[in-house]
């Protein structure tokens, strides 16, 4: 992840928070268009009115004509966005922005000067309307930057994000495809047996995470010892998210170097048929569980690792519809409601297959994609990026 600490002087700060004062009122004003759409009305606007809207607020309102053209435009390119996942089911409904929280800006058409190296540890860059802002260079800078995303989080702290899609990495070329399945026990699970867990906090750093918060309740509101307390929260919980990216980067490198075809369930048909609620076709799934320690990874965090294969393994991704996939049995194929013995194992009772529930389900998920590798008889090396899901593959007739 190329993330790098800001280091803004107080002046800079000031410009800063404006800029994202700004980026979070246009935000809010979308959300508002699309919270009064309602069936029957007329649609909201999308992007390019809502542009053509922007021009005009900012010819009467003098505050905002004050900041960037480019952070206010983006803000609005970042709601599209953001409703597009929604509609994919990736994401949820984009929701109003308050001040101090996930507060941030993008900046685009980037110039090769505008980034820049100081000295070994310190870099320097150009946001409009601020100025020369200073970083840490704390690795090297992705070549050919076209844009950035300025943010900062709960603790105060500012950051810069360079958008720099991966380069493809080369496929192994053996041949072998891996099914990965969201796992209930696990993070992830491999068809290769392998399981994977998302790091959280150590169990130092959660025992104090439970002390800070006893402390938070009896903190007087308002109180400098409530905000220190706050701030140290946001610490740990921002070092929590760190990491989750971090092993979402190492994962989608690994998986995309090892294999030449991932096979990950689609999210479109996820996202209607395994709501957190748990659902009509996989009643299987426990959703208490889901809903509790694995959720980082089970939203946001699926949906990023998914979004980095494809710019990892660009045409090696196939998407699986996900119904029954928890269970079949991926030695013999009987589909068994009740093979589930527990959370973590599958027994098929028709031939015996015992094994890890989330790694049959994985299993089932590479099958299904050698299915849909060979039903057009093509390798999917060559294959379009987004294949169309298989959906009926894995029903039972
Ligand atoms: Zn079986």
């Amino acid at each position: 992840m190329s993330r790098y600490r800001l280091q803004p002087t107080p002046a800079q700060e000031a410009a800063l928070l404006e800029h994202c004062g700004h980026a979070r009122f246009v935000w809010n004003l979308s959300v508002e268009q699309h919270e009064h759409w309602k069936p029957g009305r007329k649609s909201a606007p999308g992007f390019a009115e809502q542009c053509r809207q922007l021009t005009e607020a900012r010819a009467e309102n003098e505050w905002l004509r004050a900041g960037s053209i480019i952070v206010q435009q983006q803000a609005l390119k970042d709601f599209a966005q953001a409703m597009s996942n929604f509609f994919a089911g990736t994401h949820r409904r984009p929701s109003w922005r308050k001040r101090g929280q996930g507060e941030g800006f993008r900046i685009v058409a980037v110039k090769p000067g505008d980034v820049r190296r100081l000295s070994r540890n310190v870099g320097e860059i150009k946001i409009p309307k601020v100025g020369l802002v200073r970083f840490r260079w704390s690795r090297a800078v992705p070549q050919g930057v076209k844009s950035f995303r300025i943010t900062r989080d709960r603790a105060g702290r500012w950051h810069v994000a360079f958008a720099a899609v991966p380069e493809p990495i080369p496929a192994s070329g053996t041949g072998e495809t891996v099914g990965v399945d969201r796992g209930v026990a696990v993070s992830a699970a491999l068809s290769t047996g392998q399981m994977l867990n998302v790091p959280g906090l150590r169990d130092s750093e959660k025992a104090r995470l439970l002390r800070l918060l006893r402390k938070l309740a009896r903190a007087e509101r308002g109180s400098n010892r409530r905000g220190k307390v706050k701030a140290a929260i946001a610490r740990l919980k921002a070092r929590e998210t760190d990491r989750r990216k971090d092993w979402v980067e190492k994962i989608s490198t690994g998986l995309a170097r090892r294999f030449d075809v991932i096979a990950v369930e689609d999210l479109k048909i996820s996202g209607m048929t395994r709501s957190a609620r748990g659902t009509i076709a996989e009643p299987g799934r426990n959703v208490r569980q889901k809903a509790g320690l694995n959720r980082g990874i089970l939203t946001a965090g699926w949906g990023r690792l998914v979004e980095r294969l494809e710019h990892k393994a660009p045409g090696r991704i196939v998407k699986i519809n996900p119904a029954y996939t928890s269970q079949r049995c991926s030695a013999c194929g009987v589909v068994d409601r009740k093979a589930r013995e527990s959370q973590a194992d599958f027994r098929c009772r028709s031939c015996g297959y015992a094994c890890n529930a989330d790694v049959n389900a994985a299993r089932n998920i590479a099958h299904a994609a050698g299915h849909a590798v060979s039903a057009r008889g093509g390798t999917p090396l060559r294959g379009p990026v987004n294949r169309e899901p298989q959906r009926d593959l894995l029903l039972v007739r």
